[in-house]
């Protein structure tokens, strides 16, 4: 959908885009319903648009959302037309935060962030490592992007962080590739890690416990708590450049539950990408 004031967009702080696609889940469908119902929940009045640092999010000026990508059934003309309504909407200058749908179209995302930006970083909080050379017969699933992403040399470094199903194949896979895996069990070697930006968040909300976050297809017990991925992402002191929300199912949902959780990481998420001197108002408690 464009902005029917392009001089308006000038004053927006970040660009939001819809990418309603779950064609490449391996288990169930559901996230293609994702972004309505994250951006209804955003919206609803049950809670308000200030982040936790004190920056108003309800400011006309916050964001510029750019709708959902319209897509063609085919799978690999929809993976064309996200790479394109990701570069069109990143063209306007903004940072992008993506509502997206199963965790197959970061990579279409993150090749048209790479165009960008070629020295990205991606910080990727996840259950699963998703680098699966092929599941299903399918190099498209949501069990591989990744291992499309770090083949096609897309990122200059990815951390993968709450990591709790990783197997042989997807081991040698991280081996081959560099990647730095903060697997659950370990998870307190995060604050350890420094970054440099720019800096892209990839965010599967099956990171989280399943306690935290029941719309999701895949339960993995022995999650995260929302608590601990807002540490993580408050505690960022990098530019944040874009980012993206995948795997929220709200199929799976419980009272919009899960889709409040979207919302709060996408308020926090944008605090990060504005927060440029990294410095929260003192005066806020
Ligand atoms: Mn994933
Ligand atoms: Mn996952």
């Amino acid at each position: 959908m464009p902005d029917p004031n392009p001089a308006a967009l000038a004053v927006k702080a970040i660009s939001l885009l819809g990418i309603p696609f779950d064609a490449n889940s391996s288990y169930l469908r559901g996230p293609a319903q994702a972004p309505q119902a994250i951006r209804g929940r955003l919206y609803s009045g049950s809670s308000n648009l200030w982040t936790e640092d004190g920056i108003d999010l309800g400011r006309p000026d916050s964001f510029h959302d750019a709708g959902d990508v319209a897509l063609p059934d085919d799978a690999k003309a929809a993976f064309l037309a996200i790479e394109a309504a990701v570069k069109q909407t990143l063209d306007l200058g903004h940072p992008l935060i993506c509502l997206s749908g199963d965790h197959s179209v970061t990579y279409p995302t993150i090749k048209a962030f790479h165009a960008r930006y070629p020295d990205l970083t991606i910080l990727h909080f996840d259950a699963h490592p998703d680098l699966y050379d092929v599941l299903d017969g399918n190099r498209l699933s949501h069990a591989c992007p990744f291992a499309r992403i770090m083949e096609e040399h897309l990122a200059r470094r990815l951390v993968q962080v709450g990591i709790r199903t990783i197997n042989q194949h997807q081991l040698s896979q991280a081996t081959r590739f560099g990647v730095e895996v903060i697997t659950m069990r370990n998870l307190d070697r995060f604050s350890s890690l420094k970054f440099e930006g720019p800096l892209f968040i990839s965010l599967d909300l099956d990171v989280l416990d399943p306690a935290f976050a029941p719309g999701i297809s895949h339960y993995e017990p022995g999650g995260m708590s929302v608590r601990e991925v807002l540490d993580c992402i408050q505690g960022l002191k990098v530019p944040v450049v874009g980012a993206d929300i995948v795997e929220y199912n709200p199929t799976r949902d419980l009272h919009g539950q899960t889709a409040m959780v979207c919302a709060k990481f996408l308020k926090e998420i944008a605090a990060a990408v504005l927060r440029k001197d990294n410095v929260a108002p003192s005066v806020w408690p």
